[in-house]
């Protein structure tokens, strides 16, 4: 599934909480994604699954 695979890059202005894919607007999951010494932040739609990355990264 397509959708599972690629992560979008978006850039967060007031609010993100509206999937752009399919319109869900009660918010996202998240997960982490390691890059290295870091983690990629990234949102997943909880009803299509399309992932978001919004440029966070996080060093644990
Ligand atoms: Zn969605």
């Amino acid at each position: 599934m397509k959708a599972q695979q690629d992560i979008t890059r978006v850039e967060i202005g007031d609010e993100f909480r509206t999937c752009p894919h399919c319109g869900y607007d009660l918010g996202f999951h998240v997960s982490f994604l390691r890059e290295g010494k870091r983690h990629r932040i990234v949102l997943i739609c909880p009803n299509c699954g399309s992932r978001y990355d919004p440029g966070w990264r996080q060093e644990f």
